[in-house]
């Protein structure tokens, strides 16, 4: 029997996904190397055997558990095509409201905006393209997350946006005040039972999790970002949606003004920061 894509698609049982059908459409089209809109448009086509054996294997990853993006090697961000591997976190949509709000808060033209921990470099990206005149630098501790945001940087042509290999602040050119700093850090608890489902299983623990009570690395950035602001600059955090009272209470300890909170997509306070009236 020869197999069309709608056949191919049918016979695709990916039990444990949240949206079976579309991640077993894009696994085809990705075998397939064409837009998901072939699959609608041509159901009575037959693939080569060739790319059928991909699709198969795909979806066999798939079932295991591997995240869609990390098998399509991409993901899309705010308005961005970004490469993605196993080397960083897959951006989220709730990490788009980060850049949201930072637009919403930072009015000032030319800004100097960081992006700790970039990853992919998806929010220092999409701040860049919005806001042309910022120059935007992200930093990360992984070189290999580094060279992956600068990939990013050069298939977009963005002008505006450099990536640096950086421990938090510590491999920061000295004397460097921003108007803006943004960071989605890792924020999950150590013993968090999510930590062994889904797709944070397959993405990197350096990226996810930060000491017994995933606050590790945002006390650190509270504590530090003060020596790298301007008067008046804005430190932004994404945060776990149970953490915006733990965050508020460690910026205003720390001495900054303006702390609030927004809301995620699904209304949880995701978003904290304040302002550094220097
Ligand atoms: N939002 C991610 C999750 O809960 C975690 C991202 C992070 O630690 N920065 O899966």
């Amino acid at each position: 029997m020869s197999l069309n894509l709608a056949s191919l698609l049918h016979a695709a049982a990916l039990p444990d996904s949240d949206s079976p059908r579309l991640d077993a459409e894009l696994l085809l089209a990705h075998a397939l190397n064409k837009p998901r809109s072939f699959l609608m448009t041509w159901p009575e086509h037959q693939p080569q055997p060739e790319q059928i054996e991909r699709f198969q294997h795909l979806l066999q990853r798939r079932r295991a558990g591997e995240p869609v993006a990390y098998l399509l090697g991409r993901r899309g961000f705010w308005s961005l095509d970004l490469e993605v591997d196993s080397s960083t976190l897959i951006p989220r949509p709730d990490t788009e409201r980060l850049v949201e709000v930072a637009l919403e808060r930072v009015v000032k033209h030319p800004a100097r905006v960081l992006d700790l921990g970039t990853g992919t470099g998806a929010v220092a990206l999409a701040l860049a393209v919005e806001r042309p005149a910022w120059e935007v630098t992200g930093c990360d501790s992984a070189a290999p997350a580094v060279a992956l945001a600068e990939r990013n940087r050069q298939r977009l042509g963005i002008g505006n946006a450099t990536f640096v290999l950086s421990d938090w602040f510590a491999g920061l050119a000295q004397g460097k005040a921003f108007d803006l700093i943004v960071s989605n850090p890792p924020y999950i608890a150590e013993n968090d039972p999510h930590l062994v489902e889904g797709d944070v299983r397959f993405e990197p623990a350096t990226a996810l999790v930060s000491g017994p009570d995933g606050l590790d690395d945002i006390r650190h950035i509270a504590q530090a970002a003060p020596d790298h602001l301007q008067p008046d600059g804005w430190l932004l955090l994404e945060h776990g949606w149970e953490q915006a009272d733990a965050v508020r209470d460690l910026l205003a300890a720390r001495g900054f003004a303006e702390v609030q909170s927004w809301q995620d997509l699904a209304g949880h306070q995701r978003i904290s920061g304040g302002r550094w009236h220097g």
